[in-house]
């Protein structure tokens, strides 16, 4: 199955910081998880994408936060600068590529205000998380794509075999 996975979770240095986010490299995940994303990454066709560098944006880079969820959604970064069409045009960009080649699933980086599923940074720049999905994220999601976090392999993999 094709699937279109966040490059910092493959290892790519595309955050914000410069560094990555790596899955088979990161102590948080147990062997066992690491063992499955692996499985997981080899069995299966992986496109990657950091939405925000696909639009624009460089790394190192100031952090991020979704301000307006709904329209005129509005990304600033911690300088204050308005980067509302970077995140825009990553997202178009992200579905550009499922749409192209027909992918239907996503493994993408939890709390990103590009990536994140289920919960992302509030706006304030403060830690706060809260239930809103990043752009990128949603906009798969718009369009019948079905998109998992890092921490959800598990259902990744259900999701894969009965498909
Ligand atoms: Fe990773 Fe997505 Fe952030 Fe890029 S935009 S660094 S792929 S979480």
């Amino acid at each position: 199955m094709k699937i279109l996975v966040s490059s910092c979770l493959l290892g790519e240095n595309t955050r914000y910081d410069a560094e990555s986010s790596n899955i088979a490299l990161n102590p948080k995940f147990k062997f066992s998880e690491k063992e499955l994303f692996m499985d997981i990454m080899c069995e299966n066709e992986i496109y990657s994408i950091c939405p925000e560098i696909s639009g624009g944006l460089g790394v190192p880079r100031a952090k991020a936060e979704i301000i307006s969820h709904e329209k005129p959604i509005k990304v600033i970064d911690e300088n204050k600068e308005d980067i509302t069409i970077n995140f825009l045009l990553g997202a178009k960009k992200a579905l550009d590529i499922c749409l192209e080649n027909g992918i239907k699933v996503a493994l993408f980086k939890s709390k990103s205000p590009s990536c994140g599923n289920i919960e992302v940074y509030d706006g304030t720049f403060s830690k706060k998380l809260i239930k809103e999905k990043g752009l990128s994220a949603r906009l798969l999601e718009e369009n019948g794509i079905k998109v998992f976090n890092e921490y959800e392999l598990k259902e990744l993999n259900k999701f894969i075999k009965n498909i």
